[in-house]
């Protein structure tokens, strides 16, 4: 029987395991195993929700193990440390909590090996980026940045200067939705008295962008908008603004042509891109720029048939529409698509796969978002915002929980996160 290995079980790599070991793994025709170093999925999409402490991820999450039982494969909790694709094994090291030592690294075989490792912050090689910014990588990342702004204010609270300067590096969907999210969360902390800061005036919110506008990947006018909005909200916008370099307290901008200049910065958030991570370029495999594994149309690295890789860790260049973006949206499509052309009998050729952008929105709080639907085979925009923006919005998420668990367990806990919501503080308080 043929085994198939998942290393990463995020928006696209969980997807393919639930499918696969619906359709091969639970009528053995295949051994489905999945890999993640994190014993439990989070969607990455709502982690600003969890840097502004308006969602606890412990209760959004969802355990592989169990998973893993209801759906016919396998779950490993161990990180990738590297691949040996002569020999088509994969060394693992188990992950233990601190207080049980180290456990031996472990090999595992593989016929066919699927990558969807995701991707990681990329700092362009900013001074000082690396070592002083929080980034948005995982959910520790997205906890230990609110960890440090409910202790910002806290401290401000008590000190004579009271005064939080947050600064987002870049104008792109994550930092617009984290600085939108965070002005709502420095009143909840307000209201529930948790500091005694004014938050108009002693939370300073303001987002850094290279370019000449925010979100530039929606129509101008949209991006017009969006930063009008921000504005309202208090939210200082700086576009044409070039981090050079980043220190503890300081963030170093060059303006347009202008002179340099340094800005007070209690905790800088860096959101300007990723890239692959960088177990990537031990691989021998074909890399982009941006670090990620060429592939082919059919998701092959473009080196080694028996080697796919999906989502945000994978270069997929269709030769009419370009890039596929690395968003959770393409993550999807390729898990749909890669579990169908796996489970067609083998000897076959394997199909292409097709990216379809059904648009793009990007949420201004807990009461706005705005986007862009492309909608019919010309691939018309249809601008969008307010409450029906907000609601689709909000069913990205069930269109995720509803491929991982099917309509009604889907609906079930849509329904008890909207009870919660309505019963626990707005905030976290601690
Ligand atoms: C704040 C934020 C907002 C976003 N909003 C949107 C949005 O609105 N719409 C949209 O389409 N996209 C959005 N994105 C992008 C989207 O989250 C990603 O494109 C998507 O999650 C990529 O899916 P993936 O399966 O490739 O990787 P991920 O979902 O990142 O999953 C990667 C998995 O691999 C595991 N892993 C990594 N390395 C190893 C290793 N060495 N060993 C074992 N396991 C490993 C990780 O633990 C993780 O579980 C957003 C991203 C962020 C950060």
């Amino acid at each position: 029987m043929q085994t198939i290995v998942i290393v990463g079980g995020g928006a696209g790599g969980l997807e393919l395991a639930t499918r696969l070991g619906d359709t091969m793994g639970r009528k053995g025709r295949a051994r489905v195993i999945l890999v993640d170093r994190s014993p439990t999925h989070f969607w990455k999409p709502l982690l600003h929700t969890v840097a502004s402490g308006k969602r606890d991820p412990q209760v959004f999450q969802i355990e592989y193990s169990a998973q893993a039982a209801q759906h016919g494969f396998t779950f490993i909790h161990a990180e990738l440390r590297s691949v040996d694709r002569a020999d088509k094994s994969l060394e693992l090291a188990p992950i233990l909590s601190d207080d049980m030592g180290e456990a031996p690294s472990r090999k595992l075989g593989y016929s066919t090996l699927v990558l969807a490792l995701g991707a990681v912050t990329n700092f362009y090689g900013v001074p000082g980026a690396a070592d002083n910014v929080c980034t948005l990588d995982s959910v520790r990342d997205a906890k230990a940045f609110y960890r440090r702004f409910f202790g910002a204010c806290v401290r401000a609270s008590e000190e004579e200067g009271r005064q939080v300067n947050v600064v987002i590096v870049g104008g792109g969907a994550t930092g617009v939705e984290l600085a939108a999210e965070l002005v709502y969360s420095a009143r909840a902390l307000a209201k529930y008295k948790a500091h005694s800061l004014d938050p108009a005036r002693d939370v300073r919110i303001s987002v850094l962008e290279r370019g000449e506008r925010l979100l530039p990947h929606l129509p101008a006018e949209l991006s017009a908008r969006a930063e009008a909005y921000l504005r309202s909200r208090g939210i200082e916008i700086c576009t044409g603004t070039a981090v050079k370099s980043v220190e503890a307290d300081t963030v170093h901008v060059a303006e347009g042509a202008g002179e340099a200049s340094a800005r007070p910065a209690t905790l800088t958030l860096w959101a300007a891109g990723v890239e692959g991570p960088a177990i990537c370029t031990t691989l021998g495999l074909q890399l982009s720029r941006m670090r990620q594994i060429m592939v082919n149309a059919s998701l092959q690295s473009i080196d080694d048939a028996s080697v796919f890789a999906i989502g945000d860790c994978a270069s997929f260049v269709c030769p009419v529409k370009g890039a596929a973006p690395p968003r959770a949206q393409v993550a999807h499509q390729q898990a749909v698509f890669l579990a169908a052309a796996l489970a067609r009998r083998e000897g076959k050729p394997l199909p292409e796969f097709s990216y379809r952008d059904y648009g793009s929105l990007v949420s201004l709080g807990p009461v706005a978002a705005i986007g862009v639907l492309l909608g019919g085979s010309i691939g018309r925009q249809l601008p969008v915002s307010g409450t029906m923006a907000q609601v689709l919005y909000g069913l990205m998420y069930q269109k995720h929980l509803m491929a991982l668990h099917g309509f009604v367990r889907a609906a079930a806990v849509t329904l008890s996160d909207w009870l919660r919501k309505r019963l626990t503080p707005s905030v976290k308080l601690h």
